[in-house]
């Protein structure tokens, strides 16, 4: 069975060509599966037979709204989806000023096994399709009601790990005849595969890149992040300064704030040292606590903005949304993983 959301209106095209359809077939199917229709049978503007033999011949992803949170807070609504196979992922609607948010998922689970995070907790279950994170923008958008002009790879899942997916689902929902959501209004954020930053760097994508780090020794990074223990800080910062290079756009860097493990003023030098003069931001993120892990929210985290303001590098504060919610990334879907297991 083919997935016929995760093709492109080329290849949907040249399937009509083979089923002895006109090319303009292409990309009317194409528009209905971006309006998220839910059964062949609505695709109004085709013949019943072509209906029909799609019906047969093809997959239709649904996603079925397992679970939905929304902050009394500020609005923010948390999703976890069922999809097909009974699997569950999350994503968050955020509502900020600059228009509404959606942070996606890209696998079941994660295989990078970060110290601090809910989503890596049971390892990697499978990856996801492009049609399947394409779901989380469209069906997101259509339950909420709210439209939705930027999106976060900041959910469950290791982009540059699922990496031609996620290539394709950026052509997909970038399409103009899709969701049309322009590059400049997606980020990916990466805990720093150096091979998976050289490919994407080729691609040169409008695109903000987010990078991981949260710690800048390999002593540190180590401990906390199993993935730095065979690349290395220093051989990161030189893939991220390629691909600055490459593709002309700065990278902007993620630093979870862990209480006593990456917050002291040495740290914080260490980090102005790798980025002074670079014209980098830093995001400093407050730790959400994840009840399997240790880590405690740093204290610190005004003295190191200021240290590293004070070497001129810019540096902010992420907000928190959802606070009174599960909003922070795997946490509702080990809470029903818990639950199913019991
Ligand atoms: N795998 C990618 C994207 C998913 S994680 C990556 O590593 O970037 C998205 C962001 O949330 C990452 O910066 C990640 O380190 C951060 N994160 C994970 N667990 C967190 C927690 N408990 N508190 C705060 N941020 C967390």
């Amino acid at each position: 069975m083919l997935e016929i959301k995760s093709m492109t209106i080329a290849e949907i095209t040249q399937l009509m060509g083979q089923w002895g359809e006109p090319s303009f077939r292409g990309k009317q199917i194409f528009q209905w599966l971006h309006r998220g229709v839910t059964s062949f049978e609505d695709m109004t503007n085709l013949s019943k037979p072509l209906r029909e033999k799609l019906a047969r011949e093809c997959i239709l992803t649904i996603p079925v709204v397992e679970q939905k949170q929304i902050s009394r807070e500020d609005g923010t609504i948390k999703y976890l989806w069922r999809l097909g196979d009974g699997n569950c992922v999350e994503t968050v609607l955020m509502r900020y000023h600059h228009g509404n948010t959606v942070c996606i998922s890209c696998q079941v689970g994660c295989r990078m096994g970060c110290a601090f995070c809910a989503s890596t907790i049971g390892g990697k279950v499978r990856d996801l399709t492009p049609a399947e994170m394409l779901d989380q923008v469209l069906f997101t958008q259509i339950d909420s009601g709210l439209p939705i002009s930027n999106i976060v790879l900041m959910g469950i899942g290791e982009p540059l790990d699922n990496f031609d997916t996620v290539l394709r689902f950026l052509e997909l929902v970038n399409s103009p005849d899709g969701m049309n959501i322009g590059m400049r209004h997606i980020s990916l954020s990466t805990c720093g595969l150096v091979e998976g930053l050289d490919r994407l760097a080729e691609k040169k994508l409008q695109l903000t890149l987010s990078v991981s780090l949260h710690a800048p020794d390999d002593a540190t990074r180590n401990q906390i992040m199993p993935v730095n223990r065979s690349v290395g800080v220093a051989k990161l910062m030189a893939a991220c300064e390629r691909y600055f290079k490459t593709t002309g756009r700065r990278i902007s860097f993620e630093y979870i704030m862990i209480d006593g493990m990456n917050d002291t003023d040495e740290h914080a030098d260490k980090l102005g040292d790798w980025l002074e003069g670079t014209g980098s931001h830093v995001n400093l993120i407050p730790l959400n606590e994840v009840a399997e892990s240790p880590f405690k929210p740093s204290r610190r985290v005004r003295e190191f903005q200021k240290r590293l303001e004070k070497r001129g590098i810019t540096a902010t504060v992420r907000r928190k949304l959802g606070g009174d919610i599960d909003a922070s990334c795997g946490q509702l879907r080990r809470k029903r993983m818990e639950e199913e297991r019991t």
